[in-house]
């Protein structure tokens, strides 16, 4: 039978309580949607088995496909595998390869299994249980009427790689190709009037776009393997309609984008950070490998630390303020002198939600790129809190050095023409 439509159901009173995000309701259905199975209906369920036994059945009328997480833990609050067994109508019985499994998991670490654990070795009379290679509770797998009913493990280091397992048995064939084409610095609507015509509802494979924490996306997928040509295509007119903005696709970070096309350059590059306190260091430090083009940078948050470490002059502190193209170019230079980088990138601003001024209000902040060439100083305004003032800002300062690196010369969102 082939499976189309899937129900899905995340279990877990913390999911209730808002201390957890119920983020594999997204993981699977994007799985399923990718493999060509539609998600009709997704369902946060409190651990009461009662509950769950009547979500199973009523999803088993409506799906072919019924993906359940969370409540298999040791612990009695945990009854997604009792809820099964009620939706079944069927008793619980041991099952003799998950109980060994359990007693090697426990051998293997020198551990004494709690006797709560043998409840996860429970499985319906007539359900199968599949292999946890990263834990202790199996999943199950049974039918219930025509529809598959598969229940996995909360944890999302467990359960993602079961349900790839299932999805390869169950939904085998390569899943709908797509591609994500990821831009940094330009507006959505903009961005959407450039590739207007491609977006149109009514073409093959209409691109989507969103945006995400300011960096858009550009969707397109495809409906099977053969579409990869026609795919492929629309993403490279979007990549060109949005140049230079583009950084890369699919899992392509913006960091990362500029570390790659650093070590292809065999160049450096350094921070000198205000106002984002390290968070353009940060993003950087999270690409692997970053050791090759990043020797370090600095924090220089009070006006000492730029004259002292940076070797900003003071009289352009006094003169300027320490939001100013003169002062961030100072960091900038000083930076990549004292770091012997390639390139040096610094940031000076006004995150808020204090410290504004009629001409400096909140959300002002100065980015300098600075190589042997010279040096690129811009103002920027960002709306928005501190936090996300501070996240576009470090983000605006990578999408510059790449810039620079790469000789792209256009003007980001949120740039302001100002002289100091
Ligand atoms: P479980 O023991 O199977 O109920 O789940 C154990 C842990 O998995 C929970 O404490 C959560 O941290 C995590 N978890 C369960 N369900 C979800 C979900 N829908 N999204 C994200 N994490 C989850
Ligand atoms: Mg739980």
């Amino acid at each position: 039978m082939t499976i189309r439509r899937a129900v899905t159901l995340s279990i877990g009173d913390e999911l209730l309580a808002g201390e957890t995000l119920d983020t594999h309701g997204r993981t699977i259905a994007s799985a399923l949607t990718a493999r060509g199975c539609r998600v009709i209906e997704h369902r946060v369920l409190g651990d009461d088995a009662s509950g769950i036994a009547s979500a199973i059945e009523s999803a088993a009328s409506s799906a072919d496909l019924v993906v359940i997480t969370g409540g298999l833990g040791p612990t009695l609050d945990d009854v997604s595998r009792e809820a099964l067994a009620e939706a079944m109508n069927e008793a619980l019985v041991e099952d003799g390869e998950a109980r060994a499994h359990l007693d090697r998991w426990y051998a293997g670490r020198g551990r004494v299994m709690p006797a709560g654990n043998i409840r996860q070795a429970m499985r319906p009379v007539s359900a199968r249980c599949l292999e946890n290679p990263n834990g202790t509770a199996p999943g199950l797998q049974a039918r219930l009427g025509e529809a598959l009913i598969v229940v996995l493990p909360g944890p999302p280091k467990e359960m993602r790689p079961m349900l790839d397992g299932v999805l390869q048995a169950e939904l085998p064939g390569s899943p709908r190709p797509a591609i994500v084409v990821r831009a940094f610095g330009i507006g959505e609507s903009d961005a959407a009037e450039r590739i207007e015509p491609l977006m149109r509802r009514d073409t093959r494979f209409p691109v989507a776009t969103t945006v995400s924490r300011s960096l858009l996306s550009a969707r397109i997928r495809g409906d099977q393997g053969d579409d990869l040509d026609a795919i492929e295509s629309l993403a490279a007119q979007v990549e060109k309609a949005w140049h230079p903005f583009v950084f890369g696709r699919d899992e392509v970070t913006l960091p990362m984008a500029l570390g790659t096309e650093l070590a292809r350059a065999g160049r450096t590059i350094t921070t000198a950070e205000s106002c984002t306190g390290g968070l353009v260091g940060a993003m950087l430090t999270e690409v692997p490998g970053s050791s090759g083009w990043y020797p370090g940078g600095w924090v220089t948050y009070e006006n000492a630390r730029k004259i002292e470490d940076l070797g900003v002059g003071a009289e352009l502190i006094e003169r300027d303020g320490a939001v100013s193209r003169s002062v961030v170019s100072a960091m900038a230079e000083g930076a990549r002198r004292a770091a012997g980088a390639d390139f040096g990138v610094s940031i000076s601003g006004v995150a808020g939600p204090d410290g504004g001024s009629k001409d400096k209000p909140v959300g002002t902040v100065w980015i300098a790129v600075a190589d042997d060439a010279g040096v690129d100083a811009r103002c920027f305004h960002f709306s928005g809190d501190r936090s996300v003032v501070r996240d576009r800002a470090a983000k605006s300062a990578v999408q510059l050095a790449r810039f620079r690196l790469r000789g792209d010369g256009a003007e980001l969102l949120w740039q302001r023409d100002v002289r100091s």
